[in-house]
């Protein structure tokens, strides 16, 4: 008796043709109970739901093949070679490991059989079958397009919000081509929408006063509207009666939110909009009048001028490096004439939904403590002698021609003797020797000639005091600019993390060469002393500044700062 596992798989589209799993099942149940010499193994039932044919990393086809090595099953039993792999080549990697293990496999809807010219013939089928699917999707697909081109008509269609979609009724008394109707509802949002934005609300606030109003998105897992959506939705020119056909087409995910992940069930995960000449224009029914569709936007404009993130006017010292508590990372956020940093968490999320309620972070008292703990490392005058010692001591491209020429002259020097001692002891004609004297000395002469040149040109550049250089760097730290300050924060410090009470900043401060100083040398860089030892020249600094926010006398009004450890 045959151990039977089946394998199943259907994608998401199929799906929607009413194609389900449950139906390869039934069927393949009902052949291997025909079958009399097999019996189905209930621990070898592999279903890939949802899972494009596309792709051969998928999870229920990976355990089905880990199986049979482990001889778990002795026959596979599937609907069709399709389900194994859209690809030809991918169907005969797993019919591969399957012949390696010595199982056979049956196709409900192939040729099937042990003998080489039976697997010939399926692999030629299989070869066909791939090349007519390909050649009938890409007819469909032209076919698609040229009654939409010439007869402008709707085929087949997810309909925008606001609109349903009607489809063609081919025959009969009823006879239509597909369309776009009104949806009354969404449509009274989308107008709604359009409305808010034209009176100046931000993405933000109309994703807001949607979630107040309870209105929920069309096909949302969440019950909030995204700001791209409602973007988007500003953006369609749909909404005023031109529709756009073939506007966008779907692309591999270049960049994956998760790219850890294993596995995937879509090959191409991203959209992106065609040429403007591969667009075909339909007529549809008018929701928003063509006046309000242009002021929208002119409104849209208005705000990416004045929108925070491209508002250079309002400058963050730790921006896109500060995070919360809570795991999101804060954000620059003027308010009231205040900058701050605050949880994106909490502008994300509206309401009900948000799940932090730290209070903001004042940017300003914070840039402030940041800069000026840092600035106290950076300058330390010993740290900085140090730095400016080795940095003087590494050598220029002159002093490296200069010793250059020294080690070549030494190395002359050497063979003058060799040549001297040879000679001495008859080793080598007199002839010779003068030759090869007269060729060392040239070269002597020559060496001489540019070590004068190069060591005129060292002379002209006389070394600063390092005592000076050290002065020098420390009133250049102090006299920085913002974006002087941000550079240098952007490249030394790796993360912050602040609430109002307390800030942690992480960093790495490349100018602490301790290795050379020597393991004694402690800064310190707050008032309770807390003294910190590096032995690394590339150090991870914990700064471990804590400090307490204390909060104004009057509101509004930045108060000195006060330590939680005085
Ligand atoms: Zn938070």
């Amino acid at each position: 008796m045959n151990k039977a596992a089946i394998y199943m798989r259907v994608s998401t589209q199929n799906q929607e043709k009413e194609e389900t799993i449950g139906n390869q099942e039934l069927e393949l149940l009902a052949r291997i109970a025909e079958d009399a010499d097999s019996i189905l193994n209930s621990d070898c039932i592999y279903k890939d739901d949802g899972w494009s044919g596309m792709i051969l990393e998928r999870p229920g086809i990976d355990q089905m093949q880990a199986d049979a090595l482990d001889k778990k099953f002795d026959v596979l039993y599937f609907y069709d070679r399709g389900r194994i792999s859209r690809k030809h080549y991918y169907q005969q990697i797993v019919f591969d490991v399957l012949d390696k293990a010595n199982i056979k496999y049956i196709s409900l809807h192939d040729v099937n059989g042990d003998t080489d010219e039976d697997k010939l013939a399926g692999n030629i089928l299989g070869l066909f079958a791939e090349y007519e699917r390909t050649k009938i999707a890409s007819r469909m697909r032209i076919g698609k397009l040229r009654k939409v081109r010439e007869h402008k008509k709707l085929l087949g269609y997810n309909p925008k919000y606001g609109y349903d979609y009607l489809p063609r009724i081919k025959k009969g008394l009823d006879e239509r081509d597909g369309q776009f109707v009104i949806n009354d509802l969404q449509a009274k949002t989308v107008v709604s929408i359009y409305q808010w934005s034209a009176s100046g609300m931000s993405k933000h606030a109309i994703r807001d006063k949607l979630y107040e109003n309870r209105v929920i998105p069309a096909k949302a897992k969440r019950n909030i509207w995204s700001t791209s959506v409602i973007d988007r939705l500003l953006r369609d020119s749909t909404y005023m009666g031109v529709h756009y056909y073939n506007k966008t087409e779907s692309v591999e995910t270049k960049n994956h939110r998760n790219p850890d992940l294993k596995y995937r069930k879509v090959v191409k995960g991203s959209r992106i909009q065609r040429p403007k000449d591969d667009w075909l224009m339909v007529n549809v029914p008018v929701i928003i009048a063509p006046e309000l569709f242009h002021k929208v936007q002119q409104q849209l404009l208005r705000n990416k001028k004045t929108s925070r993130r491209n508002n250079s006017k309002n400058s963050y010292l730790v921006g896109g490096i500060i995070e919360c508590p809570c795991g999101y990372a804060r954000t620059g956020d003027p308010a009231n004439g205040c900058l701050y940093y605050r949880c994106c968490d909490r502008l994300n999320n509206p309401l009900g939904n948000r799940k932090c309620f730290l209070p903001g972070v004042n940017a300003t008292v914070l840039d402030s403590l940041v800069w000026e703990n840092l600035k106290k490392l950076l300058t330390q005058p010993q740290l900085v002698f140090e730095q400016a010692k080795r940095w003087q001591e590494g050598m220029s491209p002159l002093q490296l021609q200069s010793e250059n020429l020294k080690e070549r002259l030494v190395r002359l020097n050497e063979s003058e003797s060799r040549y001297a001692k040879m000679y001495g002891e008859a080793l080598m004609s007199e002839q010779i020797y003068r030759d090869n004297m007269m060729t060392i000395n040239s070269s002597r002469t020559a060496i001489a000639d540019e070590m004068t040149i190069v060591e005129k040109e060292l002379a002209g550049k006389p070394l600063v005091p390092l005592e000076q250089l050290v002065d020098g760097v420390i009133k250049l730290v102090e006299d920085l600019d913002f974006n002087q300050k941000k550079q240098i924060v952007q490249k030394t410090v790796t993360k912050v993390i602040a609430t109002k009470e307390e800030v942690t900043v992480w960093g790495r401060l490349p100018v602490l060469a301790l290795q050379e100083v020597g393991s004694d040398v402690k800064y310190s860089h707050s008032k309770d002393e807390t003294q910190r030892e590096n032995s690394r020249k590339l150090s991870e600094v914990e700064l471990d500044v804590k400090y307490r926010h204390r909060r104004p006398p009057q509101r509004r009004q930045i108060h000195p700062l006060q330590r939680s450890d005085r």
